[in-house]
């Protein structure tokens, strides 16, 4: 709050133009950036081991029947689960799910299809497949996403993204985390900058949409990663709120008016919205990246 006023008063006052103050003022956040960037480069080892998921078994189609003990079983050819393999067919989302739910044993893709649906659900395209999987091995969190998780692509536009976090068997927590078409073109720094970006479908605004749904999928496995991301702020000397201009100003906020009355739960939940919007914006805003 306090930059915002201070801005305000630098422009009025015309003393220095608005890209100076905007610079200026962007310095902190630098410093900021580069703590969560240094952070993730420090131990990159998962603390808890992770689950095995249940997914759907394997239907194949096709396979070959020994008639007879005398008939040997055919060698069927794997289909291909890495996209490094020279005969991974990117342009089918099959290959593209089997190698993320491959990857990362405690994701479930929703597929929409074959016989695995959720309420709301939708197809994920192979080119949003993609951009999930690079994201996943992007994320500079990912030693905490310790729990399973499911992403659902939902024809739901009220959100670009949305993550719940739920018990299961009531012991083990859970991510669920749904992808709208508006993740393509919602601007993952909800900055005063994006306020006259035209709304473009680009990759870097899917992939911030499912970086900041994957950090408060991590907040809700490992909470104490909230107090870390406090410390962060005064390390920096900064202290995010809501309305900053750099980061979260286009947010809306008002969501959270119904928490108001518990204050403790309500700073939790603006500072894991921060936290999940400056994460996103450091993976994937054009400016947070450059610095300029
Ligand atoms: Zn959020």
């Amino acid at each position: 709050m306090a930059l915002i006023r201070h801005a305000r008063w630098s422009i009025t006052g015309g003393q220095t133009g608005l890209t100076g103050v905007l610079r200026l003022l962007r310095i902190p956040l630098v410093v900021l950036a580069a703590t969560l960037l240094g952070a993730c480069e420090v131990n990159f080892t998962p603390s808890v081991e992770p689950l095995r998921l249940a997914t759907l078994p394997p239907q194949p189609f096709g396979t070959p029947v020994a008639e007879s003990s005398a008939v040997r079983p055919v060698e069927i050819e794997p289909s291909p689960v890495s996209p490094l393999d020279p005969a991974f067919d990117e342009a089918d989302p099959w290959q593209w799910i089997a190698a993320i739910e491959q990857r990362w044993p405690t994701v479930d893709v929703v597929a929409c299809s074959g016989g695995e649906m959720e309420r709301g659900c939708t197809e994920w395209t192979a080119e949003e497949l993609g951009l999930l999987y690079a994201t996943l091995e992007e994320y500079i969190f990912g030693q905490y996403l310790t729990g399973r998780m499911m992403f659902i692509r939902t024809d739901d536009e009220s959100y670009a993204g949305l993550h719940a976090g739920l018990w299961e068997g009531g012991t083990s927590k859970v991510s669920e985390i749904r992808v709208s078409d508006r993740a393509w073109t919602t601007p993952p720094a909800a900055s005063l900058l994006d306020i006259l970006d035209l709304p473009f479908r680009k990759n870097n605004q899917f992939q911030g949409t499912i970086a900041h749904e994957l950090t408060h999928a991590a907040v809700w496995f490992q909470p104490e990663l909230l107090d870390w991301w406090r410390e962060a702020q005064v390390e920096a000397g900064i202290s995010l709120g809501e309305g900053n201009w750099m980061v979260g100003l286009l947010y809306r906020w008002s969501y959270y008016d119904q928490y108001e009355g518990d204050p403790e739960l309500y700073d939790d939940l603006v500072q894991g919205e921060l936290f999940a919007l400056t994460v996103g914006a450091v993976m994937y805003d054009p400016i947070w990246r450059t610095g300029h």
